[in-house]
């Protein structure tokens, strides 16, 4: 893939304004450039990388209306060689072309997206910031185009890669855990529907939901299968939960779950987290007595930004409470989140090929 690069405005200018040791937050920043690619006559071409702002889109774009767009969500990391190295970026642009797929969009052949991510990282490399526990967030998305009203896949389509250069999501160290609200009126995804892709879409659908939540005190809705009876995911994140004896069982994967590459490599790992991990259809009435009767003794979230999310708590729609052990974060969460970052940070050896150098072509 041969990529033009505009390198305008100069890289020296953002990097005499741009403090990297300053707390950065988690999302809020852009760097200087992004990476560009359109489909057109039933190909992708012109991969190019040019100045971060705004694109011309028609008003009558597909996306805008009937939102034919995917996305994904990685990270880049820098270990103590200072150089910058990507986390098992393949699965995301894996998954990327899954849920193209699943809105009908063109894939997007997995290597050129590694590519376009390594290039950018590559011009942008200055921005990753001095802060602890900070990373490169990277943003991959394909949206459509075409400017028609009548309702089937676009032909024509942008493919767009922007990083945010980030600081730990949780700001002031890992403790505390959160609540989610257990909902029997929202639902994510039907079997046949588009749960198992990264859609904006589902985003979309979700907000009412998170609304909802906030209403109950709760951070985010935990959601039911479509008849109310099995644990599915957290909309931003797979679930999971820890029995007495260690073992960490998240739920199958079915269409109605997007699947997790944090979960997946959780599962990945089994053994090295010194525990069995499994999967397992999880029913929401055992669910809630294995808490009541301590056998389930930790629960979370799994997704790239936070990496594990502790939950404390559940609330139903009829304020119903059911704590998780004590309610604070449990000793396998620790450990979990833990190995795996130390994996990200290059502090421990992972298993073959999970992180990636960015090779210095441009600076
Ligand atoms: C992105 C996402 C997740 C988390 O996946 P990761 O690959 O771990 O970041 C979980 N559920 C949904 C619905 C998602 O969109």
């Amino acid at each position: 893939m041969q990529i033009t690069y505009n390198l305008k405005p100069a890289l020296e200018r953002r990097s005499e304004q741009f403090n990297p040791t300053t707390n950065v937050g988690f999302g809020n920043l852009r760097t200087d450039h992004m990476f560009l690619m359109d489909y057109r006559d039933g190909e992708w071409c012109d991969p190019r990388i040019v100045p971060y702002g705004p694109f011309e889109v028609a008003p009558g774009a597909i996306a805008l209306h009937y939102g034919q767009s995917v996305f994904e969500g990685a990270k880049a990391f820098q270990h103590d060689d200072g150089e910058i190295y990507t986390f098992r970026i393949d699965k995301n642009a894996e998954r990327l072309n899954r849920s193209a797929d699943i809105l009908c969009i063109p894939a997007l052949p997995e290597q050129m997206q590694i590519d376009a991510i390594n290039a950018l990282i590559d011009v942008d490399r200055l921005w990753f910031p001095m802060q602890e526990g900070a990373c490169l967030y990277i943003r991959p998305f394909i949206f459509a185009t075409e400017d028609r009203l009548s309702v089937s896949p676009s032909e024509q389509y942008t493919f767009c890669v922007m990083l945010s250069p980030s600081g730990p999501y949780y700001s002031d160290g890992f403790d505390k855990a959160i609540r989610l609200l257990i909902s029997e009126r929202f639902h994510r995804a039907v079997s046949g529907g588009t749960g198992a892709s990264k859609a904006a879409g589902n985003y979309a659908a979700s907000l009412k939901a998170g609304k909802a939540a906030a209403e109950y005190g709760a951070a985010q809705v935990l959601y039911l299968d479509a008849n109310n009876k099995q644990i599915e995911e957290v909309g931003a994140m797979n679930h999971f939960h820890v029995l007495k004896d260690g073992s960490i069982i998240i739920p199958k994967f079915t269409d109605t779950i997007l699947k997790s590459i944090t979960s997946q490599s959780i599962l990945d790992l089994g053994e090295l987290l010194g525990c069995e991990v499994r999967q397992e259809t999880v029913m929401l009435d055992q669910f809630i007595s294995d808490i009541e009767s301590g056998k389930i003794i930790e629960a979370g979230g799994f997704g790239t930004a936070a990496v594990v999310s502790p939950v404390g708590s559940y609330i139903f729609e009829d304020n119903r409470v059911i704590t998780v052990g004590d309610g604070n974060v449990g000793e396998h969460t620790k450990r979990i989140y833990k190995v795996l970052t130390d994996i990200q940070k290059g502090l421990l050896q992972g298993p073959e090929g999970w992180v990636q150098h960015v090779k210095r072509v441009h600076v």
